[in-house]
């Protein structure tokens, strides 16, 4: 078969890949380079800063992960048996774990918190709830209004009412430490607590799945390894160049592909991992288009390097301070073999904040954080701004994507959606689920 693959993400990448065995491929990248949120930005100086946190995980699927990292020089790269996240919280840096420490709350708070989300019961209709019904059914009212409603605001700007119920796991909020590690071993015992409670440490209950960093900082290295997986699979690549139409026959099916220099590429199937709605703009004719627009906040990537090594050996950071600006640092010189101490600040906002954020409110938060030495001095800083940084889980954002790609499935016979959705965000679930989907389409 003759397939197109739009898009050079991960997942474009990843299903040109799987699919090559068996199949002519062509993979269409808008951009000039693969990778898409997968990017490295070279500084002139050799230093290489990523679009933040982006450690590949393996996915526990033995022909996947073959795929994804059989290519690598495994001499070049750091595995680990699981990432040091720490999480700064109400004046305390907690590196020992990505989550939220309750016991941080005034103790009348922390009592009262705690008795509540031991109260809480079995929610039915997750889906149909707010953020703010959600959150508080799935951990109390206390928890809800002292923890999550203030950090949820700094990062989306909206109020928990008009969020869904999933917007907290995009931050990675999915549990809160509640108490010593005997008391949450105990709690832990029970399903129902298991999912709200976390354990105090990232080392108690790792998971088995690796996670990999290059020892020369730059994810790009990966993208370069699976760029030539993909050569060597004889995929056709096209970069710089994007979709301007699609032609159908009388069946519903997608017979051609026309691209913005005037090329058309006969198509036996069409494998999407770009945003849906762009689908139902590009073809004539009467197909579902209508789906609200999704609403982005915008981030801000300050990249630093440093004179003095980090106070910490974390990999990466979650600031949840309400009042600080940071969201999240990754620490580079720690996740890698280099000695040149850089690390990027992720900041979420509107636009014109982070236009007007200076570049030393940002290093003053390192220092307050306890990250950095308060003596340190900054030898090298870059500030960029992406503008649809980071999508709003609005309530309408949940699910709308799914149930527009299932109406365009049953119009269009010879397409297949995959990439990142309102469901499936983070890399390791989006590459597992193509892979599944994959397997099941029998191609
Ligand atoms: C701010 C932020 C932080 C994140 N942090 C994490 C994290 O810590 N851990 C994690 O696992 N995941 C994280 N993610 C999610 C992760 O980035 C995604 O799961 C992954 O990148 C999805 O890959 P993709 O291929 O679906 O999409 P993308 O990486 O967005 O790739 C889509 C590609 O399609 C191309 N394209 C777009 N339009 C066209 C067109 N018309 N024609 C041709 N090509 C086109 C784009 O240029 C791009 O290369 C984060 C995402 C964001 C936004």
């Amino acid at each position: 078969m003759d397939i197109i693959v739009v898009g050079g993400g991960i997942a474009g990448i990843v299903s040109a890949l799987l699919l090559a065995d068996n199949h002519h491929v062509t993979l269409i990248e808008r951009a000039d380079s693969l990778g898409g949120l997968l990017q490295t930005r070279k500084m002139d100086n050799d230093l290489s800063f990523d679009f933040g946190t982006h450690v590949p995980r393996k996915t526990g699927i033995e022909e996947l992960d073959q795929v994804l990292f059989g290519n690598i020089d495994n001499s070049k790269w750091n595995e680990f048996e699981f990432l040091e996240v720490g999480n700064y919280y109400k004046g305390r840096l907690n590196k020992d774990s990505q989550f939220i420490n309750t016991q941080m709350l005034e103790k009348e708070e922390y009592y009262k918190g705690l008795v509540e989300l031991l109260n809480t019961s079995i929610i039915e209709n997750e889906s149909e709830l707010n953020a703010n019904d959600y959150l508080e059914k799935t951990f109390g009212k206390t928890f809800k209004e002292k923890i999550f409603e203030p950090i949820l605001l700094k990062l989306y700007g909206e109020e928990l009412n008009d969020l869904n119920s999933r917007a907290h796991l995009l931050f990675g909020y999915g549990r809160l430490i509640c108490g010593n590690q005997l008391m949450t071993n105990h709690l832990k015992e029970s399903v129902f607590y298991d999912n709200k409670i976390a354990n105090t440490s990232n080392a108690i209950g790792a998971s088995f799945k690796k996670s990999l960093y290059p020892k020369t900082p730059g994810i790009n290295q990966w993208i370069e390894s699976l760029e030539d997986l993909l050569n060597q699979k004889k995929v056709r690549i096209i970069k710089g160049i994007s979709i301007d139409k699609a032609v159908f026959d009388n069946s519903g099916n997608i017979i051609e592909i026309e691209l913005n220099n005037g090329e058309k590429l006969h198509s036996d199937l069409i494998t999407w991992t770009i945003p849906i709605n762009i689908f139902s703009e590009l073809i004539e004719g009467p197909l579902e288009k209508n789906q609200t627009e999704k609403k982005f906040r915008a981030v801000g990537l300050f990249d630093f390097e440093f004179d003095k090594q980090f106070q910490c050996n974390n990999h990466y950071i979650y600031c949840n301070d309400e009042h600080m600006k940071s969201f999240r640092i990754t620490l580079y010189s720690n996740l890698s073999d280099s000695n040149r101490n850089t690390c990027t600040v992720e900041v979420i906002d509107n636009y014109e904040n982070l236009l007007n954020l200076s570049i030393d409110i940002i290093v003053e938060e390192l220092k307050d954080m306890g990250i950095i030495n308060i003596d340190s001095k900054v030898l090298f800083s870059n500030k960029q701004i992406l503008k649809n940084g980071f999508p709003i889980s609005f309530m309408d954002f949940y699910g709308n994507d799914i149930s527009l790609q299932e109406k365009l499935q049953d119009q269009v016979n010879n397409v297949l959606f995959f990439g990142r959705n309102s469901k499936e965000f983070f890399m390791e679930e989006v590459l597992s689920s193509l892979y599944y989907k994959l397997i099941n389409s029998g191609l």
